[in-house]
C-alpha cells in the first residue's frame, strides 16, 4: 500500500513556509525526518524483553499511516507514553510543524479505536476536520486524522460520516484535500470499519459498460434511480459526456447517451479511475450495435 497521508509534499511545504516562515517550513519539510527521530529516540529505547503486546504497538507506532495492519490495544503501562505521543487531540495542529508527525496520527488514532478519547471529543473533531476556521492555519493542515480517528471510534457513527464526507461539494476545498478524504472512506472500508463496496447503493461493484443498445436502454432505468446519489465530477458538455461521482462510496461512473425516439436516452456505467478529467479526455461516446 502506499502511504499517501504519510509526509507533507512540496505543496504542502510552500504552505506551511507562508505561514512558518523558513525556520519552521524547514521542520515541516526536509528537517521534518530528523526532528521526529530525534524525539523518539528516547521513548523507545530497547528495553529488556519486552512483551507482545508491547511490540505490537511499538511496531504499530512506527508504520505507516493509516495503518494497514489491526490497530493493536494498547497496554495500561504504555497509555501515558501513546497519549504523548499523541501531541493532543484528533485534528489539533502541532508546534512547531502545524501537521502531526506520522506517529502521532497513528497514536491519536490507537487512542480512538480503544475509547481514550471520548466520542463526543472525537465527533466533533471530525466535524470540524475541513472547517473553515482552519484558514487560519492557510489551508495547510487538513485534519484528516480527525476523520480517521471518528472512522475508527467504536461509539461514534461512521456510516453518517461518510455519507456526509462522502458527498462534499466542489469548491469548499481543494481537491486534493477531498481526495485524500476518499481515500481514507476506502481505507475504511477496506479494513472493516465502514460497510463495505458491495453494500453501496450505487451497485459499482454489480454493472459493466454495456455491450449493445440494449443493455444501454436496460442501464438507463438503474442511472435515474441512482442520480440522486452522484455529484457531477467532469462535464464535457459538446460531447454530451460526463463523469460522476457516488457520494457514499467514492467510486466513479461515466454518463453517456444512445438516440430514442425524438430525445436522447441518458445511461451511466461504473469506471474505474482516479482521474476523472483525465478520463473524460480519453473516453470516446459509445457507438453501440442494436
Ligand atoms: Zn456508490
Amino acid at each position: 500500500m502506499v502511504p499517501w497521508l504519510d509526509s507533507p509534499d512540496d505543496a504542502d511545504r510552500q504552505r506551511a513556509r507562508s505561514v512558518l516562515g523558513e525556520r519552521g517550513a524547514a521542520s515541516a519539510g526536509e528537517g521534518w525526518d530528523q526532528l521526529a527521530q530525534a524525539r523518539r529516540a528516547p521513548v523507545f529505547a530497547p528495553q529488556p524483553s519486552p512483551a507482545d503486546s508491547d511490540v505490537a504497538v511499538i511496531d504499530y507506532l512506527d508504520g505507516s499511516f493509516p495503518p494497514e495492519r489491526p490497530i493493536p490495544p494498547i497496554p495500561p503501562h504504555l497509555l501515558a507514553t501513546v497519549h504523548a505521543e499523541a501531541h493532543g487531540e484528533p485534528g489539533d495542529p502541532v508546534w512547531p510543524g502545524l501537521f502531526p508527525s506520522t506517529r502521532a496520527k497513528l497514536a491519536r488514532l490507537a487512542l480512538a479505536r480503544w475509547r481514550e478519547y471520548p466520542a463526543g471529543v472525537v465527533l466533533r473533531a471530525a466535524e470540524h476536520a475541513y472547517g473553515r476556521y482552519r484558514s487560519h492555519y492557510d489551508g495547510s493542515y487538513h485534519a484528516h486524522d480527525a476523520l480517521a480517528c471518528a472512522l475508527v471510534h467504536p461509539d461514534v457513527d461512521a456510516v453518517a460520516l461518510a455519507d456526509r464526507y462522502g458527498g462534499h461539494h466542489r469548491g469548499e476545498r481543494g481537491w486534493k484535500s477531498r481526495r485524500k478524504t476518499w481515500q481514507l472512506l476506502r481505507w475504511a472500508r477496506r479494513h472493516g470499519y465502514l460497510p463495505g463496496l458491495t453494500r453501496c447503493a450505487c451497485g459499482h461493484d454489480w454493472f459493466v459498460a454495456p455491450p449493445t443498445q440494449q443493455a444501454a436502454v436496460a442501464l438507463a432505468g438503474h442511472w435515474t434511480a441512482i442520480r440522486p446519489l452522484l455529484v457531477s465530477e467532469a462535464v464535457d458538455i459538446d460531447r454530451w459526456l460526463a463523469v460522476f461521482r457516488c457520494s457514499r462510496c467514492g467510486e466513479f461512473w461515466a454518463e453517456d447517451s444512445i438516440p430514442s425516439g425524438h430525445a436522447e436516452l441518458f445511461f451511466g456505467y461504473p469506471i474505474h479511475t482516479r482521474d476523472p478529467r483525465g478520463w473524460l479526455a480519453r473516453a470516446h461516446p459509445f457507438d453501440l450495435p442494436a
